[in-house]
C-alpha cells in the first residue's frame, strides 16, 4: 500500500480513530486506511497504570456492556476472553448524603424507602407527569428542577459529576441528554416516555428482560482495548505514530491534503477522530463554511489519587460513591477498584481511586501530589473506617480534561453537520462532540465506518443516550 496516498486517512489513534479503522476493515478488508497518531503509543485518554501489584487507570475505568457496538468491537479486538465485568446488580453504588454513604437503590420500589431524599420530595417527582415540555436551552439543573423538583438536584449532580466531572448549572440538557428531551416532547413526560420505551423494548425482545448492565474492563486494564486494536492495524502498516497532523485542506479532486511534520499526504476521505477542541483548530478556515459558533469548548480537568490500604480498611462493598457539590467535600467521588475488579491490588491489599478537581474545582489540581494524597485520605476517611494511612499512594494527572457540553453546544453540532454536508468526504467524530463516554465514542465511530462504506446510519440523537455511572 502506498501509505502517502491512502483511500482513507484517520487523524487520531485514540479509541475513536482505532474503532473507526477496525469497523471499516471488518466491512471492507481491502480498503487502504491509514491512522495518524500524534503520540508514540495508541489509546489517547485511555491508559492503564500498573506498578507494585496495583493497577489503576489514567482515564476511563470501564464502560457498561449495554451497547451492541461496544460488545462487537471487543470481539473484533480479539478480547472476549480478557473481559472483566462487575454487574451493577451486585456492585451497588453509593451517593454521599449529609456526610454519609447511602446505597443507590436498584429498583423503583426500594427507591421509595431509601434515605436519599424526604418522602414529600419523592412524591414530588411525579410532577413530571403534569408538566409541559420546557422550552429554550435549559441547563441540567434548571430542567431537572422544573420536571422533578429541587430535591432531585443532588442526585442529578452526582450523575453528572460521575460522568462529565461537570457542573449541572452549566451543562445543557439538550446536549447531554437529547434522547430524554425527545421523550419529553413526544410523550409530554419523561416518566411516561420511559414507561413507553420499556414496554416497547420488552415487546421487541419477545418479553426477554435484559437485566442490569455490567461495568466492563479487561484483566490488564482498559489500556488493553486500544492496544489490541492498534496491534491489528500495525500488522497491516495502517497506523503511524509520532505523526501529528498540523493542517488539512480540501483538494480540487474532492479529496484532502493532510500535512504532518514529516510531510504531506493525500486521501480520498478524511476522518477527524480527535477531541473536539483539536478538531476545531484543524477546521479553522475550512472553505465554504462560516466560523464555528464556539472556538473551543471548556474542559473539566481531573486528577486520580490512587490509594492502597491493608485489609484493616473498611471499604464498603460495591462500585464506589459520588459526592454532590452540596456536600462540600474535597473529592468528587471514589471508585472501590479492587472490589469492582479483583486483582487490581496485591494479595491482602485493597485499592481505591479518588477523583479530584472537575469543572468546579480546577484550582485543586494546583496542589502538589503529597497535598492531594493527604487531603483525599482525610476526606474519604470521614466516610468509611480507615484506621491506618494508605500503604500505597500515587497521583495520576491525565494530560487533558473532559470536554463540557455547555452553552452553544447544540449550535456547534449543527455547524458540524453543515461542514460534513458541504464536504461529503469529511467525517468528524471523537471526544466531546456528541458525548464523552466510551460507548458514545464507539457508536459514533461505527456510524462513521458505515458512512465510509456508503450507507447512511441513523443519528445518535434519536436514541436515548446512557450514562456510565
Ligand atoms: C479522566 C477521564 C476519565 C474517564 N472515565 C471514563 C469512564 O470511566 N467511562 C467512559 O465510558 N469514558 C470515560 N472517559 C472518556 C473516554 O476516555 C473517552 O470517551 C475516550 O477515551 C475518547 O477517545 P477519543 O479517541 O475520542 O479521544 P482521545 O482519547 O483523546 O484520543 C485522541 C487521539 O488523537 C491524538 N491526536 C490529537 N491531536 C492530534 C493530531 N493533531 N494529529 C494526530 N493525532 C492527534 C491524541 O494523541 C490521541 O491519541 C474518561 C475520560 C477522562 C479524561
Amino acid at each position: 500500500m502506498s501509505t502517502n496516498q491512502p483511500d482513507i486517512c484517520i487523524v487520531g489513534g485514540g479509541l475513536s480513530g482505532l474503532a473507526t479503522a477496525r469497523c471499516l476493515l471488518e466491512a471492507q478488508p481491502d480498503v487502504q486506511v491509514l491512522v495518524l497518531e500524534k503520540a508514540g503509543q495508541p489509546g489517547g485518554t485511555i491508559a492503564t497504570f500498573s506498578t507494585d501489584g496495583y493497577q489503576a487507570e489514567w482515564g476511563a475505568h470501564g464502560f457498561l456492556d449495554n451497547c451492541d457496538e461496544s460488545r462487537r468491537l471487543v470481539s473484533l479486538a480479539g478480547l472476549d476472553k480478557e473481559v472483566q465485568t462487575a454487574p451493577l446488580k451486585t456492585f451497588v453504588r453509593y451517593v454521599c448524603v449529609n456526610g454519609r454513604l447511602v446505597c443507590v437503590p436498584q429498583n423503583p420500589l426500594k427507591a421509595l424507602t431509601a434515605p436519599l431524599m424526604p418522602l414529600h420530595a419523592k412524591i414530588g417527582v411525579l410532577r413530571d407527569l403534569f408538566k409541559k415540555p420546557l422550552d429554550g436551552d435549559p441547563s441540567v439543573a434548571e430542567w431537572s428542577t422544573y420536571r422533578f423538583g429541587k430535591a432531585m438536584l443532588p442526585l442529578a449532580d452526582a450523575v453528572y459529576t460521575g460522568t462529565y466531572a461537570g457542573d449541572i448549572q452549566r451543562l445543557k440538557i439538550d446536549a447531554v441528554m437529547p434522547g430524554v428531551r425527545a421523550m419529553e416532547r413526544q410523550h409530554g413526560s419523561v416518566i411516561r416516555g420511559a414507561v413507553h420505551r420499556l414496554r416497547q423494548a420488552r415487546r421487541d425482545k419477545g418479553r426477554q428482560r435484559r437485566g442490569f448492565p455490567s461495568m466492563t474492563s479487561f484483566q490488564r486494564g482498559m489500556g488493553r482495548l486500544p492496544a489490541a486494536l492498534a496491534e491489528i492495524l500495525e500488522q497491516r502498516d495502517s497506523l503511524r505514530y509520532q505523526a501529528a497532523v498540523q493542517s488539512i485542506e480540501p483538494d480540487s479532486a474532492g479529496g484532502w491534503q493532510v500535512r504532518t511534520e514529516a510531510g504531506q499526504l493525500t486521501c480520498r476521505q478524511l476522518v477527524l477522530a480527535v477531541p473536539v477542541n483539536t478538531s476545531l483548530t484543524l477546521l479553522t478556515g475550512l472553505p465554504d463554511m462560516p466560523p464555528p459558533p464556539l472556538l473551543s469548548v471548556p474542559e473539566a480537568p481531573l486528577a486520580t489519587v490512587v490509594l492502597g490500604f491493608t485489609e484493616a480498611a473498611g471499604i464498603p462493598f460495591g462500585f464506589g460513591y459520588l459526592a454532590p457539590e452540596t456536600e462540600g467535600r474535597f473529592a468528587l467521588g471514589t471508585l472501590f477498584s479492587s472490589h469492582m475488579f479483583p486483582g487490581r491490588a496485591p494479595p491482602d491489599r485493597q485499592l481505591v481511586e479518588t477523583l479530584v478537581g472537575g469543572r468546579r474545582h480546577p484550582e485543586r489540581l494546583q496542589l502538589d501530589d503529597q497535598e492531594l494524597i493527604r487531603r483525599s485520605y482525610e476526606d474519604i476517611r470521614e466516610l468509611m473506617p480507615l484506621p491506618e494511612p494508605p500503604c500505597f499512594a500515587r497521583v495520576l494527572r491525565p494530560p487533558a480534561g473532559i470536554p463540557q457540553l455547555e452553552a452553544g453546544h447544540t449550535e456547534l453540532l449543527a455547524w458540524r453537520d453543515q461542514a460534513q454536508a458541504r464536504h461529503p468526504t469529511l467525517h468528524i467524530c471523537g471526544f466531546g462532540w456528541i458525548g464523552i463516554g466510551i460507548n458514545d465514542m464507539i457508536k459514533e465511530a461505527c456510524q462513521v465506518a458505515e458512512r465510509l462504506g456508503g450507507s447512511e446510519p441513523g443519528t445518535e440523537n434519536e436514541r436515548v443516550r446512557g450514562v456510565y455511572v
